[in-house]
């Protein structure tokens, strides 16, 4: 197992205090890291500042084929990858090894084509005697710190667009799941020029708190919760460097009355609980109308007490523990107290999902009201509520209702509905007929405090670069 962060061209332990790395199927010690001292932030700043001279001036061509060899590589060892993340996470290693790796892949190599596609308005003469070009050139260093739900995933998301606009990167992992970070950190340095890419690892109040407030960083992009995106702004504010926000969601499931039903079902057991249910997209918020209501709860919590889960032979699980015991207790504490309310009943579910390792029932919450907490707060958990609705205009204002705007969707047969529904909500994205389904080529990203900022797409790429113009007296 690689344990060492990425410096340079130099791999390092770190030196200052430990965290402890657990196995949360079982809850027990896989192993003890340390983390990174601020001389060592500082060496893994100023190695990306020393790269950032020549990466910056490759070719888009050159930067290509490095994400490409990239590509390779972690497709060559899609196993190794997919065993060591199911161990850090938890994760039913089938989910990792034909979902996640495959999309990995794919984001490393679509990066590798966009970068080569850029385009950018004709040159032109604007002022009589002088012709102007927009340029679309890298920002410099960015701090890259991601979250503990898909470590590998977010680590390409952020990783790919910024190295192909020719940024160099400090990247830290969660302190929680580093494991595939550090194996990540061994591949690049084999195929990457020194410096381009830095892991380190540590804690976000101590590392990330140093990536954040470092004068050499140019840029930072970080997925996590609103509080942690309030304090990269914050920190932000003192040298203005720009800012790239992914911070979480809650999006509403709105459901009519002509939906197919069996569908919707279908794709709930599916979608709210998948990496059970700690995905920032996850459909937790339903809305049901009335007339399918009780039929729609009903078929719900007798799907979703069939999730497989804890299963002694892997390749049956369907979803996996929580990250921790914290994020397990978090998770009861909102059903406690969901449940200490007479109009909310627990359909399914409701109970810890094992005697050792963090695994919780997946739960349905039926009968909920909108001011109820479980309606309005991300439990980042396997739990949905179903919340019923009568008049169409209220489903979309209760929809919008929300701190959050990452993600909706929309269950209608009727196809103009749908649109004019799609047009009201304020999320940045809105599915119909369907949830959570990504692809590269498109943006993800958010609105209200889900922040700003895309990953995935072109639209990444406008955000890692800096639109320059550049004008010719004759
Ligand atoms: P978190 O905010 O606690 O941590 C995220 C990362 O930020 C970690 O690496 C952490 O060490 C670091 N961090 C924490 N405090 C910091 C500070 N003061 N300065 C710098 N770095 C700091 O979030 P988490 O618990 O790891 O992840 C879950 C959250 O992430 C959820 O709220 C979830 O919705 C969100 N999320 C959002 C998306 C999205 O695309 N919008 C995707 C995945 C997860």
């Amino acid at each position: 197992m690689d344990t060492q962060m990425l410096i340079g061209s130099k791999f390092e332990a770190g030196t200052e205090i430990e965290e402890k790395i657990l196995n949360p199927k079982t809850g027990e010690l896989i192993l003890d890291l340390a983390e990174a001292s601020l001389g060592q932030i500082d060496a893994a700043v100023d190695a990306a500042d020393k790269a950032f001279q020549s990466w910056s001036t490759t070719t888009p061509g050159q930067r290509s084929a490095y994400l490409l060899a990239i590509a390779d590589a972690v497709e060559k060892d899609a196993l190794g990858f997919a065993t060591l993340e199911a161990l850090n996470c938890g994760k039913p290693i089938n989910a990792v090894l034909n979902d996640e790796i495959p999309a990995i892949v794919d984001c490393y190599r679509f990066f590798a084509g966009a970068i080569r596609t850029l385009q950018a308005p004709a040159a032109g003469e604007y002022l009589p005697g002088f012709t102007s070009m927009i340029r679309r050139d890298p920002i410099g260093i960015v701090g890259s710190i991601a979250p503990w739900n898909y470590p590998l995933m977010m680590m390409a998301w952020k990783l790919a667009p910024a190295i192909a606009a020719g940024n160099t990167v400090v990247f830290k992992p969660s302190e929680q799941t580093p494991l595939t970070a550090l194996k990540m950190a061994k591949l690049m340095a084999d195929i990457l020029p020194e410096g381009v890419v830095n892991v380190v690892l540590g804690r976000g109040e101590s590392v990330g708190n140093a990536i954040i407030n470092h004068p050499k960083v140019s840029m930072v992009s970080i997925t996590g919760d609103i509080a942690t995106g309030k304090k990269v702004l914050a920190a932000a504010a003192k040298t203005v460097k720009r800012t790239h926000l992914e911070l979480g969601g809650k999006a509403p499931v709105i459901i009519y009355d002509d939906a197919d039903i069996d569908a919707v079902v279908s794709a709930i057991r599916t979608f709210g609980y998948y990496n059970a249910g700690q995905d920032c997209t996850a459909a937790c918020r339903i809305y049901a109308a009335d007339k399918v209501y009780e039929k729609f709860v009903a078929d719900l919590a007798s799907a979703v007490s069939t999730l497989k889960y804890n299963q002694a032979d892997d390749t049956e699980n369907e979803i996996g523990p929580l990250i921790s015991k914290r994020q397990r207790d978090r998770v009861e504490s909102f059903v406690a107290r969901a449940s200490e309310h007479k109009h909310m009943e627990v359909v399914t579910g409701g109970k810890l999902g094992s005697d050792k390792g963090f695994f919780y029932a997946p739960t349905v919450i039926a009968g909920a009201l909108q001011d109820d907490e479980i309606v309005r707060r991300e439990v980042f958990g396997p739990v949905v509520s179903v919340t019923r609705f009568s008049d169409v205009d209220q489903a979309v204002t209760w929809a919008n209702d929300s701190d959050y705007g990452l993600a909706s969707s929309v269950w209608t047969k009727d196809i103009s509905r749908a649109m004019q529904t799609a047009a009201k909500l304020r999320y940045g994205c809105t599915w119909i007929n369907t949830h959570f389904m990504l692809c590269n080529e498109m943006p993800h990203g958010g609105l209200k405090q889900s922040g700003y900022g895309k990953d995935m797409s072109v639209y990444a790429l406008e955000d890692y670069t800096a639109v320059r113009h550049v004008m010719i007296a004759h």
